[in-house]
């Protein structure tokens, strides 16, 4: 089946690609199968906007698409910044990574209190139209510095709970055994095989 990321992030679809390696489907990027926009995230849920990415990207090229909504919540900063990670920093979606987590961590500054959890929502539409909705979470603290040059967007300043390493110095094959990303994923792959015998 091909599969349609809904979303350009190289970060996520190396991620999805390793993680789905053993399901007979071909992920493609969404400006590779042509569909050429930016969806408006507009949700207040992780789960209303991997459904809006999913939905038009299904519409606009026929074809089944896939869309991870992700990012993290800090208690101390009551859910902050949520839905809004990828657009939190000054400079919103144009921020790099190093700009985005040294802004959460200037949010936080000394407070000692730094539970926090990444979270995975995915969306997948299937060629028939029938939808599959799953979520991952990985829960950590936030570290008091960047540490390590792995992984991606916050994964330098995030600890994962029972864990020595912050997410950046894991490595890809940890990483994606254990992210909020490959929960979501597992969990997803499980459905499918339910929905439809020929993914075993
Ligand atoms: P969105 O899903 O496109 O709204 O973007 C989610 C944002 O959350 C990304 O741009 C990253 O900054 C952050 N994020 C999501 N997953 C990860 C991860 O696995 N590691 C580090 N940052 C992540």
């Amino acid at each position: 089946m091909k599969l349609i990321l809904a979303s350009n992030n190289k970060n996520k679809l190396r991620e999805l690609k390793a993680i789905l390696a053993d399901m007979d489907v071909e992920l493609l990027t969404q400006s590779e199968a042509g569909c050429d926009f930016e969806v408006e995230e507009t949700g207040t849920t992780f789960a209303e906007n991997a459904y809006l990415k999913a939905k038009a990207v299904f519409d606009a090229s026929g074809e089944a698409a896939i869309a991870d909504d992700s990012g993290l919540t800090v208690e101390a900063l009551n859910g902050e910044p949520g839905v809004y990670t990828a657009r939190y920093a000054p400079g919103g979606h144009d921020a790099s990574d190093r700009e985005k987590y040294e802004y959460l961590l200037s949010k936080l500054g000394d407070e000692e209190h730094r539970a926090a959890k990444y979270v995975s929502s995915i969306c997948c539409i299937l060629p028939d139209g029938r939808v599959i909705r799953t979520e991952g979470e990985m829960p950590g603290r936030i570290l008091y510095e960047p540490v390590g040059d792995g992984g991606f967007g916050y994964d330098p300043i995030f600890l994962p709970d029972g864990c020595d390493k912050s997410m950046a110095e894991l490595g890809t094959e940890v990483k994606n055994r254990i992210s909020h990303r490959a929960k979501a994923l597992m969990e997803f792959k499980k459905k499918l095989r339910e929905l439809d015998g020929t993914y075993k």
